[in-house]
């Protein structure tokens, strides 16, 4: 069984080093007696998500889900079942959820697992857009956004697993939407392929606010937040009255030794900014009214999503440290197997 293994907890900025590719030859492709609810399953694709770095860190951070040194990491995936004692999945069943960066793995199902239905569209998808990412987007756009149509919409990390959605859901509902993103290629996808009104290389830009000012000469209405620090603060001074900004990630700030301070949060009361902050699990039981909605755009070809598909477990711990320093274009995933 070949694992991602954490060597050590970390400090600072996740390395790939911090992380063993090894073998371990002791697990059995059964689920044992007296396992009730235990489900067997060989991973076939594996998400790199950013919250994975923060739980390298000690179990002392402040987040759920911390890892265990010399075991593999977890992470969302999706898998094939092999041998089941739970009365909700069988073999030969797909699957998405929490499992191991591993070739197989024994889960208990204490961590949601959902059963794959729909298998016309990329099983790789339940990785991103019909998985946890894409709920984010949904959750985090249309329950704290409360979009309306014409308004003016920012959206940072814009071409990643979330941001690319939340930026298509912006265009279906009738808003205007610029995307910032770190690269020309980035840009360019933003603007090309996935229908963002407009779209901005944060990296080339010296003067957020002044960048923010050219963009949206109007102000903003709705600010999707996925990298804090100084482009929250830009957008603060941005902001139009009864604007609303969902802070889904701030990407920027999960690696510093010191947080980088916000300025202009007086804006929030003369602009009467409404700020909200949201964790996808509250909003799993929202799933199956997310994949009714998904799906059909999918299959329509009114919603596009672009991926980014390493093969091979060994590849594993580059695609996950490239998430920060914006390796990925696209969602990243990590292919363990093919079937
Ligand atoms: P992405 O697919 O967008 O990958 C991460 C991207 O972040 C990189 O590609 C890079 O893009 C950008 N980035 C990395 N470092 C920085 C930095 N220092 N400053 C600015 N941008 C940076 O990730 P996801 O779409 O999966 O996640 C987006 C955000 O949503 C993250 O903050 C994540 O933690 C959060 N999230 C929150 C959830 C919740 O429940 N609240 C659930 C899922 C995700 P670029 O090249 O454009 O810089």
């Amino acid at each position: 069984n070949k694992q991602v293994i954490l060597k050590e907890y970390i400090t600072g900025l996740p390395k790939e080093s911090d992380l063993l590719v090894t073998t371990n030859n002791t697990i059995s492709l059964k689920v044992g007696r007296g396992s009730p609810k235990a489900v067997l399953v060989k991973n076939l694709y594996l998400s790199c998500d950013p919250y994975m770095g923060y739980s390298m860190k000690h179990p002392d951070c402040d987040l759920h889900n911390p890892y265990t040194p010399g075991s593999p990491i977890t992470g969302f995936g999706v898998a094939k079942v092999l041998d089941s004692s739970h009365p909700d999945f069988k073999k030969g069943d797909l699957i998405w959820g929490i499992t191991g960066w591993e070739q197989y793995s024994l889960l208990t199902a204490t961590e949601p697992l959902f059963k794959i239905n729909h298998t016309d569209v990329p099983l790789s998808y339940y990785t991103g857009i019909l998985g946890m990412p894409g709920l984010t987007a949904y959750a985090g756009f249309y329950e704290i956004c409360s979009p309306k149509k014409g308004e003016y919409v920012l959206v940072s990390a814009a071409s990643g697993a979330v941001g690319q959605l939340v930026g298509q859901f912006a265009k279906l509902m009738g808003c205007y939407v610029v995307g910032s993103a770190g690269s020309k290629e980035k840009v360019d996808l933003l603007k090309n392929k996935l229908g963002f009104d407009d779209a901005f290389n944060y990296k080339e830009e010296l003067d957020f606010n002044a960048t923010l000012k050219r963009y949206f000469p109007e102000g903003i209405d709705i600010y999707f937040e996925n990298v804090g620090g100084k482009m929250l603060d830009a957008v603060l001074l941005n902001m139009r009255v009864h604007g609303r900004i969902a802070v889904c990630g701030m990407i920027s700030q999960y690696h510093v030794d010191q947080l980088e301070a916000v300025h202009y949060l007086t804006s929030i009361i003369y602009k009467r900014v409404h700020i909200e902050g949201f964790v996808v699990s509250d909003y799993f039981p929202l799933y199956c009214k997310f994949m009714d909605t998904l799906l059909p755009c999918i299959r329509e070809g009114k919603i596009k999503y672009v991926e980014d598909i390493v093969e091979g477990l060994e590849s594993g711990p580059a695609a996950l440290i490239g998430l920060y320093s914006g390796q990925n274009v696209g969602k990243q995933v990590v292919v363990v197997d093919h079937d």
